[in-house]
């Protein structure tokens, strides 16, 4: 991979950084402890419940993509980004484009 195409990973993961900050910030409220004396009914209350749950569900997908991302990155740095894990061949650009966290290449992944 060259300095051009590293840069351009470089900016796709900052990008999903980016994205990912806003989705939590969204999901913050979400996340929010629900008091047990909030009148709002018992429907309502399961309701809010149910929605916390996918809220939490939804942060806890958002904080490991992140992690995974920051992995990413670190692997730009060392030069093994775009390197499958498991056969040490190439991960196609297009995988990468879509999915920069990817570790391993399509076949790998299918295996
Ligand atoms: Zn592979």
């Amino acid at each position: 991979m060259d300095t051009s195409q590293q840069e351009h990973f470089q900016k796709i993961i900052s990008d999903r950084f980016v994205a990912i900050e806003a989705e939590l910030k969204g999901l913050e409220q979400g996340t929010e402890v629900i008091s047990p004396d909030v009148s709002i009914g018992r429907l309502s209350r399961l309701d809010a419940m149910q929605h916390q749950q996918i809220a939490l569900a939804n942060k806890r997908r958002c904080e490991e993509e992140r992690g995974r991302l920051h992995e990413a990155e670190r692997r730009l740095r060392d030069g093994t980004f775009g390197t499958c894990l498991r056969c040490q061949g190439s991960i196609a650009v297009e995988r990468l484009e879509i999915q920069p966290d990817a570790v391993t290449c399509v076949p790998c992944a299918q295996r």
